[in-house]
């Protein structure tokens, strides 16, 4: 068993995640089973109670586990699925450690950073990397963060345990071009590389944070001050045309001969053709679409980020690109509804709390009424059988009791389990569920399946009291739950392609392996422009 810990220096942003996750796609292309974690220092249990202003996505795993986004970048380069323990925060180990001494389990010690907490986490790697021939674990935030000591103390300790042969430290930095100077900087890499060593912590590879080509008399500065062999110094420059390309330029580089090599794996010889398939679909389309996404947070990068790469993963299954139009609903709210002319599709995203609800209703209208292909997410289904509820069936009160308490028509409402809840952390329905489809339906031929498992985030569910009422307008129900017969999947007849689901599929879209989904939006997009 072998372990490869990412860390990084003086910025956050660096791509660490995106390069703990492309280490793990390559290593993976040489045949070796591969698992990724992340250890994120802050004290939040788990950041399912972050607003997404703080933390961008919260990213789902098939257990239920609501985790940091980096695992999405996991998931979509490597093949595994992850779970609960691949996602490990300071407060779910303060929070295990304290269970225990609770329970007495420690009973007459004084229980510390140093043994306690430290073992804690490292019985987490142990955890983390059952089954597999590598784990990956990326440390959140930078170096030298007060926050994070105790995880590279874990890990100065756990590379002893383990012994150093089978220890890998990968370390990020930043080299920055300074303008002013007009040349490239190695002061922050060497800086951030001696933080470590203060620790006890030799890194093994430096990869380097670039806009521009390192030099190799910059690769050889960075070898004698950062102790690292040259060649374990890894050029990572911003890619040009998407993530997707960075296997195949840290390939380039040789970052997995470096690492297999350091770790005396026995690997196969490096098949990228799956990478070079992906891109040379984006980058050879046969066709092109602008697709609308209408939502809340709309001017963060992260916050609908697993949204936008499957969007673009249903680029990649139809050989098409993608201009992604980000539209925040609250603009749509004093009817003016232009931003919406120039759309080949719409696509409404998950959401908490009413601000921006009214827009987004429009944008489901517009979508329906124009028969442009509409694709509702979690918040974004409830938003359509809203819709349909008011301007077709005629409630014109129709609403969600999230949003609407005392609504004459909750077509959407919580769910009876949720009603006791108060407790805030982790309590939604989460995770995976199954979905049985509809003969006939949209869904039945994207998925060609009859019975698909999704994941879950949410505490409303569509009011089945409205089920019939609603089917005879003409909403027809693409899938339900076998075992609680709430409704998943909603279409409308009599267009092209609109369909909202309960789940979440975006967390389960791949470049590799694009969500049949996302998929069949594109495809019904393109039809809808080239038509
Ligand atoms: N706010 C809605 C609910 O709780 C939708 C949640 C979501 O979109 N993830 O049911």
């Amino acid at each position: 068993m072998k372990y490869i810990f990412v860390t990084g220096g003086v910025v956050s942003s660096l791509g660490k995640g995106l390069t703990a996750a492309a280490l793990g796609a390559l290593l993976e292309m040489r045949g070796l089973k591969v698992r990724m974690q992340k250890f994120d220092p802050y004290l939040n249990v788990d950041p399912g109670t972050m607003s997404p202003f703080q933390h961008g996505e919260v990213f789902v795993t098939d257990d239920g586990a609501e985790t940091d986004l980096d695992l999405g970048h996991y998931e979509r380069f490597t093949s595994g699925s992850l779970s609960r323990a691949n996602s490990v925060s300071s407060g779910k180990i303060y929070e295990a450690v304290l269970e225990k001494e609770r329970r007495g389990d420690y009973l007459g010690v004084t229980v510390q950073v140093i043994p306690h907490v430290t073992n804690e986490i490292k019985s987490r790697i142990v955890r983390g990397g059952e089954g597999v021939d590598v784990l990956i674990t990326e440390l959140g935030g930078t170096t030298g963060d007060i926050e994070g000591l105790p995880f590279l103390e874990a890990l100065r300790q756990f590379q002893l345990d383990v012994g150093r042969e089978n220890v890998c430290f990968v370390h990020c930095a930043l080299v920055p071009y300074i303008r002013a100077a007009g040349e490239m900087k190695t002061k922050p890499a060497q800086q951030s590389t001696a933080k470590l060593r203060e620790i006890g912590i030799q890194p093994d590879v430096l990869v380097c944070r670039t806009e521009r080509p390192i030099t190799q008399e910059m690769r050889e500065k960075m070898s004698l001050y950062c102790n690292v062999p040259v060649n374990a110094v890894i050029e990572c420059r911003d890619v040009e045309h998407s993530i997707y390309e960075l296997p195949l330029t840290l390939a380039a580089e040789h970052f997995d001969e470096v690492v297999i090599n350091r770790l005396g794996l026995q690997a196969k010889p490096r098949d990228l053709s799956v990478w070079e398939n992906i891109l040379s679909r984006l980058l050879h389309p046969e066709h092109s679409v602008k697709i609308g996404v209408v939502g809340k947070y709309i001017e963060l990068q992260d916050a609908y980020k697993s949204i936008y790469e499957s969007i673009i993963h249903g680029g990649i299954a139809n050989t098409c690109r993608i201009e992604i139009k980000r539209i925040d609903s609250e603009t749509l709210e004093n009817g003016d509804i232009s931003p919406l002319a120039d759309l080949d599709g719409i696509l409404v995203p998950g959401g908490f709390g009413d601000r921006g609800i009214e827009g987004k209703i429009l944008a489901a209208k517009y979508a329906r009424e124009n028969k442009i292909p509409y694709f509702g997410i979690c918040l974004g289904m409830q938003i359509s059988v809203i819709e349909y509820a008011r301007n077709v069936l005629g409630l014109k009160d129709a609403n969600s009791t999230e949003f609407k308490p005392d609504t004459e028509h909750p077509v959407v409402d919580i769910m009876e389990a949720q009603k006791s809840i108060i407790s805030k952390g982790a309590t939604m329905r989460l995770g995976s569920y199954a979905c049985v489809l509809a003969q006939g339906s949209h869904a039945k031929s994207a998925y060609s399946e009859d019975v698909i498992r999704e994941r879950h985030r949410h505490r409303f569910e569509f009011n089945n009291k409205y089920l019939d009422a609603l089917k005879e307008a003409g909403l027809r129900i693409g899938g339900v739950n076998p075992d609680s017969h709430l409704v998943e999947i909603v279409e409308v007849e009599n267009h092209p392609w609109m369909v909202g689901v309960q789940f979440h599929p975006e967390f389960k879209s791949k470049p590799s392996k694009p969500h049949p989904l996302f998929a069949a939006f594109i495809k019904a997009a393109i039809a809808k422009k080239e038509a």
